[in-house]
């Protein structure tokens, strides 16, 4: 298993401890799809892995394309019945999405004083206020980051910052 696909199963593994613990609170199930918005983009990592897949999804994702069933207003990965097509090799973003979150203010230059925020699906965590929830079941997005960064630098060096849509498009030019 590559660096990024230990990573991205880390992430997953975590998301799974969080649904598991707050079954409640956690309203992400199959068909509940309305954070799967177009305009996400990944790195050229993710995208290569993405790629991988894309040969043996050649046929269901042209008819996709061709019914269009969300109208261009979901990621064009994701099948009619809501369901995504590259659910294995799916980007850290998707992994994480739905779990509380916890982000550094990214105005501030002080690292140590930063404002922290949290945040949520608007479904999820509706009862339990996510200023209560002990910082373990919580992604901190910038460690996910940086170590997403990490593993870009070392593949690719540093001056790849390009980023890919997900689209079959999009990924195919990585
Ligand atoms: S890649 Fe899959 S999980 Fe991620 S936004 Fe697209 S359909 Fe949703
Ligand atoms: S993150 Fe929100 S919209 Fe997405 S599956 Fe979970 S509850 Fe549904």
């Amino acid at each position: 298993m590559s660096q990024i696909e230990e990573l991205q199963a880390k992430v997953s593994a975590k998301f799974s401890e969080i649904y598991a613990k707050y079954p409640k609170e956690m309203k992400c199930a199959e068909g509940c799809h309305s954070c799967c918005k177009p305009g996400i983009s990944v790195s050229r990592l993710e995208a290569k892995l993405i790629q991988t897949l894309l040969p043996e999804r050649r046929d269901l994702l042209d008819q996709l394309a061709k019914e269009n069933p969300h109208k261009g207003k979901r990621c064009a990965f994701l099948d009619k019945e809501g369901a995504c097509t590259i659910y294995a090799v799916r980007p850290v973003i998707c992994r994480s999405h739905g779990a509380p979150i916890q982000y550094r203010d990214p105005q501030s230059k002080d690292f140590e004083k930063a404002q922290r925020f949290r945040d949520v699906c608007t479904l999820n965590f509706t009862s339990k206020p996510l200023q209560d929830l002990p910082l373990d079941d919580i992604f901190n997005i910038d460690t996910v980051n940086t170590l997403l960064s990490l593993l870009q630098t070392q593949s690719f060096g540093k001056a790849d910052v390009e980023r890919f849509p997900l689209t079959v498009d999009g990924i195919a030019q990585a």
